[in-house]
């Protein structure tokens, strides 16, 4: 079921078309370093998570993992597709409300959630908070218990799965800095202690068992283990689940050495092993929410570049550098993560030469990759790296005082801001100035 390798549009001129708008047309209204969403991709990908649940048959929700890339444009077309949403953060939320987002499909994410976000969660009416350790679970109950309202909550728990994936996104384990251990009865507790709490309404479990993967093996092997316990918990606690959550991480291309799955291969999976387990324990079947992030925004993102300096050191490397890099795409550099990239501005060339892309920020290891074929660059080529549409913008910094760089969407035929490129004036908007008299 791996998807065919795609090549990407080019008009007669061999420019690169993001959504049938020439990338270098982008550039040219935009500057650069830019960041283009081809949102239709976006759409499809959406459409088809949703699509493989309505043929099955089962009650659902596909939640956007807004942390992969949020601002307000992006939560809005997330709510015009019927998604639903995590938030891992009160800064994630409040993009929420002020996109207007339906709270009641939000769902509250993170290991260390402090009071405050989760007070403002709670005033918001927010849908769900996976609940992942029991100081938060303290904090809601007690804050529940003041406010006077219930709170519906999911127990993260850590089926002790590895997914096959790189071990800094590897998050199910037992050795995991997140959710509840299943093994040594942290989970038992935290279901009785749940129960327990008048203020908290336990839905389920939740757990999320890595990023990038390429099989469902993984997704299967984690519900029959969450199934375990579920079947334990009927029968000491006669609880029945409302949801399972089995979170995101589903793969996608961003080399040619990638061959994802459909988004229908994984919810297939996914909703037949519930089926069969609710069916072996037997229990309803629960509803099912899966958590994409990368998969839905991944692929339809594109960073473009603009190609500066260069330094040639015979026999040993050729640095191209561009105008951005870790500041706007720090994953090359903080897992090693790979990437492809061609020129956008043109494809014919003399023959190709390896490149390594440097990005401008004053570290070493600002490199986006090491060995690019291209076609012999010249200062003010335009270069396209692929697939920047998860954790690139989200994970953006400021090093250097690089302005952030703006992130446009391309459908239908036109293009459309929907993030500013941060200006210096921004860049020291909560600076303030060194005041001699005034120190406390
Ligand atoms: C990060 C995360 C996701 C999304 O992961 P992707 O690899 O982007 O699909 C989903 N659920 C949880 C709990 C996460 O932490």
């Amino acid at each position: 079921m791996s998807m065919i390798v795609t090549m990407k549009k080019r008009n007669e001129q061999g420019q690169l078309m993001i959504g049938n708008i020439n990338a270098v047309t982008l550039t040219e209204h935009y500057g650069t370093p830019l960041y283009a969403y081809d949102v239709s991709q976006i759409r499809d990908k959406a459409r088809s998570f949703k699509q493989a649940f309505e043929e099955a048959g089962t009650e659902y929700q596909v939640a956007y993992a807004s942390k992969a890339f949020s601002c307000i444009a992006m939560v809005q077309l997330a709510h015009e597709e019927g998604l639903s949403l995590d938030v891992v953060s009160g800064g994630e939320l409040y993009t929420a409300q002020q996109a207007g987002f339906p709270m009641e499909r939000v769902h509250f994410h993170g290991n260390n959630k402090s009071r405050q976000e989760i007070h403002e969660a709670l005033i918001a009416g927010i849908g769900c908070f996976v609940v992942d350790n029991f100081h938060e679970m303290e904090i809601l109950a007690e804050e529940t218990r003041n406010m006077d309202v219930e709170a519906r909550i999911l127990l993260r728990v850590t089926p002790g799965v590895e997914a096959h994936t790189h071990a800094y996104i590897s998050t199910g384990g037992e050795d995991s800095k997140f959710g509840f251990d299943l093994q040594s009865g942290q989970a038992d507790a935290a279901v009785e202690k749940a129960l327990d709490h008048s203020g908290l309404h336990l839905l389920g479990v939740h757990c999320h068992i890595g990023s990038q993967i390429f099989e469902t093996t993984g997704f299967v092997q984690a519900i029959a283990t969450l199934y375990q316990y579920l079947g334990h918990w009927h029968t000491v606690y006669g609880f029945i689940p409302e949801v399972v959550n089995t979170g995101g991480g589903f793969g996608i291309r961003y080399t040619s050495n990638d061959r994802p799955l459909e988004p229908g291969a994984f919810v297939e999976a996914v909703v037949k092993a519930v089926r069969n387990e609710s069916t072996n324990h037997h229990m309803p079947v629960p509803e099912i929410w899966i958590e994409p992030g990368r998969a839905l925004v991944g692929e339809a993102g594109t960073t473009l570049y603009t190609i500066g300096s260069q330094k040639e050191i015979e026999g040993v490397r050729h640095y191209i550098s561009v105008d951005g890099g870790m500041t706007d795409n720090i994953r090359p550099a903080l897992y090693n993560a790979v990437y492809d990239a061609e020129l956008a501005n043109r494809t014919e060339g003399q023959e190709e030469k390896t490149y390594a892309i440097a990005g401008k920020g004053c570290e070493s290891g600002d490199m986006l990759m090491y060995d690019l074929p291209l076609p012999e660059v010249s200062p003010g080529d335009i270069l396209a790296v692929y697939s920047t549409g998860a954790y690139g913008f989200s994970m953006a910094s400021n090093y250097n005082r690089l302005p952030r760089p703006p992130v446009v969407f391309v459908e239908n035929e036109r293009h459309q801001l929907v993030v500013e490129r941060e200006s210096y004036a921004d860049l020291v908007r909560n600076d303030l100035p060194l005041s001699s008299n005034e120190l406390r």
